[in-house]
């Protein structure tokens, strides 16, 4: 069952984009939004619940304060203003991962509004306005078993988790995204992706996207190209990768162009990403009105920040990480290129730690995109998770600097590392790893090379200074790495010379 499809060049020739983006983040908070329930990831199913978040008669929320501090930060940090009193609100509906039979959320009176985000793509700037951001807390996680799919069609049973129900979560809802044209799946993403770069900044969640502590529904309409009359929209749920924001909104554009040009209409609804396949599928009709019988949360009392705490925290605001990343990329003198791909790495930190610890920002940036990238790699890691710290791969590189190590006697020492051998010192001096200096032990590896190749050796003393290379690794092989090539390099034309 797919859908026809319509080029998106031809999109753009008869249609305006405009999208609009959910943003939920999962905060890091050590305990429940409305109870004291820990929310450690991973748990046994159903071990962190309590009567308050599975909803039992009698039982009272009370609101946790970190997470109201964060989700003003969250608000600050994205120019929103700060309400001056704020309440819950009950949103209705029947479902089996929501025990109350309903969340407790904001309706009409969210705590952060009005904000704004400038969102960079290929150097051009837009500006991305911040309708609202919102508490209110997480669902469970249902289970669907027996089913080839994972999903409730064909299953024998359902498990359901409650772990996750009642852990807070930020929701950020943006106005309209006008003017974006052709660049909207790009804009898109980037404002998912910077968003995320500030939730890290901000240290206010996980900010994992693969585990689902940030999850965006994209909401995508098609005008008639000029008209300014919004089209009717789709909302594509939990797209949970960047990459697949930035697809699903080219495949919405795509989807919708068909549909509007066979003449039929846009079905106001909720619609399922497929990652593997890269399309979305109906979900749910969903109008506007939806009712979900909205009231006044009457178990907790209003939220009600002082001016003073909001400017306490508006102090506690990290470097726009857009403008940290311009500042170290100026300071660093890494190309755009460079900085893309230790950004894309996830190594701006280490790479920024690793500089403060003595090393040259290109000898950082060669490490930890290259060899300890392709561990990470091979391990399903990010560069930050790897048993190596910045400390260790200034040591290293500094070794190499003092002419104690070469890259392959480094990457040696790495292996070291990753098997817990201790500090690069430690596994230097266990291995025996460090380069021989001692020139006579030198001077005697390169005369048996010489001795053992007489044919390269008349090569060079006729002036063929390129066949050195064959000497050089000979005498490499016989000191098992453990020299310094250039200085074998000179020893075999000194002698030959
Ligand atoms: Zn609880």
């Amino acid at each position: 069952m797919s859908d026809t499809l319509i080029a998106f060049d031809d999109v753009l020739a008869s249609y305006d984009p405009a999208m609009g983006l959910e943003v939920h983040v999962e905060l890091n908070t050590l305990t429940k939004m409305f109870c004291g329930c820990p929310t450690e990831f991973g748990a046994a199913p159903n071990t962190q619940v309590c009567p308050t978040c599975l909803g039992l008669p009698g039982a009272m929320p009370v609101v946790n304060r970190k997470a109201v501090e964060s989700a003003i930060r969250i608000g600050l940090a994205l120019n929103c203003d700060i309400a001056e009193w704020c309440r819950f609100a009950r949103k209705n509906y029947f479902y089996p991962d929501m025990p109350k039979n309903f969340q407790t959320s904001q309706y009409d009176e969210p705590i952060c509004f009005d904000g704004y985000m400038d969102v960079d793509v290929d150097g051009e700037t837009f500006r991305v306005e911040i309708e609202r951001a919102h508490m209110e807390e997480d669902t469970g996680k249902s289970l669907h078993v027996g089913g080839a799919t994972g999903r409730i069609h064909g299953a024998d049973h359902s498990l359901v988790d409650y772990n996750r129900a009642g852990i807070p979560l930020i929701e950020i809802v943006t106005k309209p995204i006008l003017g974006t044209g052709a660049k909207a799946p790009e804009v898109a993403r980037a404002y998912v992706a910077q968003l995320r770069d500030l939730i890290v900044a901000l240290d206010v969640s996980d900010a994992r996207m693969d585990q689902g502590s940030i999850r965006a529904d994209v909401n995508l309409s098609l005008s008639p190209k000029g008209s300014g009359v919004l089209g009717t929209r789709t909302e594509t749920k939990n797209v949970n990768s960047l990459r697949s924001v930035e697809r699903a909104v080219r495949y919405e554009m795509s989807r919708h162009a068909a549909v509007l040009g066979s003449g039929q209409k846009i079905l106001q609804e909720t619609r399922h990403w497929h990652e593997d396949t890269g399309v979305t599928t109906s979900g749910r009709e969903k109008s506007d009105a939806e009712d979900y019988r909205y009231f006044p949360e009457p178990d907790l009392v209003p939220v009600a920040p002082s001016r003073e705490w909001v400017e306490e925290l508006r102090g506690t605001l990290p470097e726009n990480p857009t403008a940290r990343r311009a500042r170290l990329q100026a300071e660093w003198g890494f190309s755009d290129l460079e900085m893309r791909d230790t950004v894309g790495a996830g190594a701006l930190n280490v790479i920024e730690q690793t500089i403060a610890a003595g090393t040259s920002p290109q000898a950082a940036r060669k490490w930890w995109l290259g060899e300890l990238a392709r561990r990470a790699n091979e391990q399903g890691l990010l560069v930050d998770a790897l048993p190596v710290t910045p400390a260790d791969v200034a040591r290293v590189q500094a070794l190499v600097d003092e002419g104690s190590l070469n890259d392959k006697l480094a990457r040696q020492v790495f292996d070291g590392l990753f098997a817990g051998e201790g500090t690069p010192d430690e596994v230097v001096a266990a291995r025996g790893l460090a380069i021989v200096s001692d020139e006579g032990a030198l001077s005697t590896a390169v005369d048996n090379a010489i001795a053992a190749n007489p044919d390269v050796a008349d090569k060079i003393r006729d002036g063929k200074v390129a066949a050195a290379g064959a000497l050089i690794g000979a005498v490499m092989k016989e000191m098992r790495g453990q020299a310094d090539a250039g200085r074998v390099r000179e020893l075999i034309l000194e002698k030959l010379q």
